[in-house]
C-alpha cells in the first residue's frame, strides 16, 4: 500500500537528511519544495524567476506558486507508491490543498506527521555553519566538516553556503516558521497524525525516532 508522510519542522531541523535517508530506506519519492525551487532558479524559469525574491530574503513563496508546483509533481508516476513530503506544507492553505491533492488524485490519507523539535538558538548555529555543493550533499563547519576544507566528500565538487543561509536571513526563516508553519502542528495533532521527534539528537537516533513514529522497522 501507497502511504504518504509530512515531514515537519523548522529549517535546520535536518528535514532534508532524514528524508533522504527514509524515502531511500522505505522506497518512497522524496519531495523536497526547496530543492524543486531551488532547481527552478538555477534554470531560470518562470516559477524559478518569481520565487527567488522570496528565498533569499527567507519568506515563503507564495501558496498558489507551490500549490501547483507539487500538484505537477505529485502526479508523476514515482508518487504512486507514496512519498514523504520535505519542506511541505508551510502554511495551512497549503496543507488544506494537500489533504485534497492526496485525495483526489490517489483515495489516500497522510499516514503519519513527525515534527522533528529543535530550539532556535541552535537552530541558527546549524543553518549559518551549513554548506553544500550543486549535488545537494550536505557538510557543517563544525559537526559535519569535510576531510578537505570546501570540498565535498562524495563528489570532489565545490562547497557553498546558501544564500539563504546567511545569518540574517536564517532569523527570518525561523520566524516564518513560527508564524506561519507552527499552526500546522495544531493541524496535524487535531487530526491525531502527528508525532514529535527529539531533533537534538544524532542523526541515527532521530532516524530511529522517526521509523518507530512510523510504525516501520528501521533495522
Ligand atoms: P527549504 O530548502 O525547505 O529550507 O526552502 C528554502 C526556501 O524555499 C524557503 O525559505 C522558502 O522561501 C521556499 N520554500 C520552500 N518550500 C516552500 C513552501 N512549501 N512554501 C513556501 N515557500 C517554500
Amino acid at each position: 500500500m501507497a502511504n504518504y508522510y509530512v515531514l515537519l519542522g523548522p529549517p535546520g531541523a535536518g528535514k532534508g537528511t532524514q528524508a533522504k535517508l527514509i524515502s531511500e530506506k522505505i522506497g518512497v519519492a522524496h519531495i523536497s519544495t526547496g530543492d524543486l525551487l531551488r532547481e527552478n532558479v538555477k534554470n531560470r524559469t518562470v516559477l524559478g524567476l518569481e520565487a527567488q525574491g522570496y528565498m533569499n530574503s527567507g519568506r515563503l513563496v507564495p501558496d498558489d506558486l507551490i500549490i501547483s508546483m507539487v500538484r505537477e509533481r505529485i502526479a508523476l508516476p514515482d508518487c504512486s507508491k507514496g512519498a514523504l513530503m520535505d519542506g511541505f506544507p508551510r502554511t495551512v492553505a497549503q496543507a488544506e490543498a494537500f489533504d485534497k491533492m492526496l485525495q483526489d488524485a490517489f483515495n489516500a490519507k497522510i499516514a503519519c506527521v513527525p515534527c522533528i523539535e529543535v530550539p532556535a538558538v541552535l537552530l541558527i548555529e546549524r543553518l549559518s555553519g551549513r554548506t553544500m555543493c550543486p549535488n545537494g550533499h550536505v557538510f557543517h563547519q563544525v559537526f559535519n566538516p569535510p576531510a578537505a576544507e570546501g570540498v565535498c566528500d562524495e563528489c570532489g565538487a565545490a562547497l557553498y553556503q546558501r544564500d539563504d543561509d546567511k545569518v540574517e536571513t536564517v532569523t527570518k526563516r525561523i520566524e516564518v516558521y513560527e508564524n506561519q508553519t507552527a499552526p500546522l502542528i495544531a493541524y496535524y495533532d487535531q487530526a491525531g497524525i502527528l508525532a514529535r521527534v527529539d531533533g537534538t539528537q544524532q542523526i541515527d537516533s532521530v532516524t530511529a525516532q522517526i521509523f518507530s513514529a512510523l510504525g516501520i522497522d528501521g533495522a
